[in-house]
């Protein structure tokens, strides 16, 4: 029993650590003396392994943190062609112009209330600026058997002319009659061009001339009769009038006007026909 009770308490000592003072021998002090000069040799060795790893991980956070700014910039880079190729191509339609060939690929789909390019009107036509419109100047007389011709048909209580339109409309506008005539069995309806005063906003491009409306209808002068007729058909027209080369080409589909194609340019287009 007795050698038992030492072994505890043998055991209870080395798992402690505790002896008593007493007990120590001058072997023990000096094995005490060796463990504290090796603890102070190992500390400042330590210390010094942490503050090495401790710059190491900083500077690799740094690189980390950097790494973004770097993409940033060469994204940034590498979008500036993708913008520049973005911009509207510069147009450079010589006399003897090609009126009977697309100058686009027809887009995919072209569905209600969308508009090509996908930007303001006012962005690629730029706005109307009355103080540089000159209706004699830039106005002209179109005219095309194979086209439905709204104030023709209106009766004397009509005084409007969808004949006139600003000259830079002319280009686009002819070949869109020979895509219409090419490409479907249908007759090219024009609603609405030139209108000064009225019904459209204040800053419409209509007031200049530099838009027009219009829609398909049959060749015998009828409208469409049904709505998937027209839902079709209008897609399409806006297709075509975006190969035809207008600047801008947007599927009104409001609840106000009745559903219709918005072709509008820019004034600075080259022209066909010269006012003297
Ligand atoms: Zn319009």
């Amino acid at each position: 029993m007795k050698k038992k009770s030492s072994y505890n308490y043998n055991v209870l000592s080395n798992v402690t650590g505790r002896k008593s003072f007493g007990s120590r021998t001058p072997d023990s002090l000096s094995e005490v003396k060796r463990r504290a000069l090796i603890k102070a040799a190992i500390i400042p060795f330590v210390l010094v392994i942490i503050f090495c790893i401790s710059i190491i991980v900083g500077s690799c956070q740094k690189e980390d943190t950097q790494k973004p700014q770097n993409v940033e910039k060469e994204t940034s880079v590498a979008q500036q062609p993708k913008e520049k190729a973005k911009q509207p191509e510069k147009k450079k339609e010589p006399q003897g112009v090609d009126l009977v060939n697309p100058v686009r690929p027809a887009p995919e789909k072209f569905t209600r209330n969308s508009k090509m390019p996908n930007k303001q009107e006012r962005e690629v036509c730029g706005e109307i600026i009355p103080s540089k419109f000159s209706a004699g100047r830039d106005l002209i007389y179109v005219t095309d058997s194979r086209v439905w011709w709204e104030s023709d048909n209106d009766g004397e209580n009509d005084d409007e002319c969808d004949h006139t339109m600003h000259r830079a409309m002319e280009i686009p506008f002819r070949r869109l009659v020979n895509l219409v005539q090419a490409q479907t069995d249908l007759q090219l309806r024009v609603q609405e061009t030139y209108r000064p005063e009225g019904v459209h906003s204040q800053k419409s491009l209509h007031k200049e001339g530099r838009a027009l409306d219009i829609t398909l209808g049959y060749k015998n002068g009828e409208k469409l009769k049904t709505a998937e007729e027209m839902r079709a058909n209008y897609e399409l027209l806006c297709k075509l009038a975006w190969q035809a080369g207008f600047d801008w080409v947007f599927y009104e589909y409001g609840s106000g006007t009745g559903p219709h194609v918005h072709a509008s340019v820019n004034a600075n287009r080259p022209y066909l026909t010269k006012n003297k």
